[in-house]
């Protein structure tokens, strides 16, 4: 049998890049998933993807907007028939060199990084049973390694770190785990889309290599198939690094 048979998955972010591998993935693994992004192509091209023998429910949400995110796991619950697994993967990075950092992309960063994933864990947690409930939060290599031209993304990665390790203590009591992920560089539109404005100096972006080089998002969904399935139920309040060896 295989690990997630009629297991009922939410995943943000399944429009693109690691969240779309990972529904792609626990659907090979016979999930029910309910795949949520703010816009219908992504999640369009994600459901066309995953090939069974699971099954997929996509549903256009903005992590941000607080009224959609409860509806977003109303509806998933209703779906599905409720929900034993939540993976908050939606994230946006920005490049925002100290000199002219803003307020629009500190309010944007943490809004859409640490706030949608912060919804999403309160209104799951309504529906995720006791002993097996799971949550896995997408934080980030950037959380605890300091890189140039990026203290915005970083401290809100920081952010969804130490809320999901206080969120860890917090549900214990239930049973239900919740495990932080901090990949390192991952091969996905969020990075290729990030290019270097002219006038940094590039050389210190080297601190984010990984010794393994890129990841392909498929890598990181499989480290996320393993945290969220009993292969990982000892694991809580604890961050896993796939980091391709960048903080060796
Ligand atoms: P991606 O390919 O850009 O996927 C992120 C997805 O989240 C996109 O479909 C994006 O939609 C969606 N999203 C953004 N804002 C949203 C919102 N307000 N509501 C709903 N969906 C929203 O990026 P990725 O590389 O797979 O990143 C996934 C997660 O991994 C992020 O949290 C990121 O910070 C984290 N991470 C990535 C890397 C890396 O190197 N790629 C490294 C460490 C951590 P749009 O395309 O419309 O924006």
């Amino acid at each position: 049998m295989n690990r997630y048979d009629g297991v009922k998955v939410l995943i943000t972010g399944a429009g693109s890049g690691i969240g779309r591998a990972t529904a792609i993935r626990l659907v090979s693994e016979e999930a029910a998933v309910f795949a949520v992004d703010r816009t219908e192509d992504g999640l369009a091209e994600t459901v066309r993807s995953a090939s069974g023998p699971g099954r997929i429910v996509p549903h256009v949400a903005d992590v941000t907007d607080e009224p959609a995110v409860v509806e977003a796991v109303r509806a998933a619950a209703a779906e599905l028939g409720g929900i034993d697994v939540l993976v908050n993967v939606a994230g946006i990075h920005k490049t925002t060199p100290i000199d002219t950092l803003s307020v629009e992309d500190l309010h944007r960063l943490f809004s859409v990084n640490l706030v949608g994933t912060a919804l999403f864990c309160r209104e799951a947690l309504r529906h995720l049973p006791d002993r097996t409930g799971v949550i896995v939060n997408i934080a980030s290599s950037a959380a605890t390694q300091g890189n140039p031209y990026m203290t915005a993304y970083s401290a809100s990665k920081g952010a969804v770190l130490a809320f999901s390790l206080s969120l860890a203590a917090e549900v214990v009591g239930r049973g239900i785990r919740v495990v932080p992920i901090s990949p390192g560089t991952v091969a996905t539109p969020l990075t290729s889309g990030n290019v270097i404005p002219d006038g940094l100096d590039a050389r210190y972006f080297g601190r984010i290599r990984s010794l393994l080089g890129s990841a392909a998002p498929e890598q990181i969904a499989g480290v996320i198939a393993f945290a969220a399935s009993p292969d990982g139920g000892y694991i809580t309040g604890a961050e896993i690094r796939a980091d391709g060896g960048s903080g060796a």
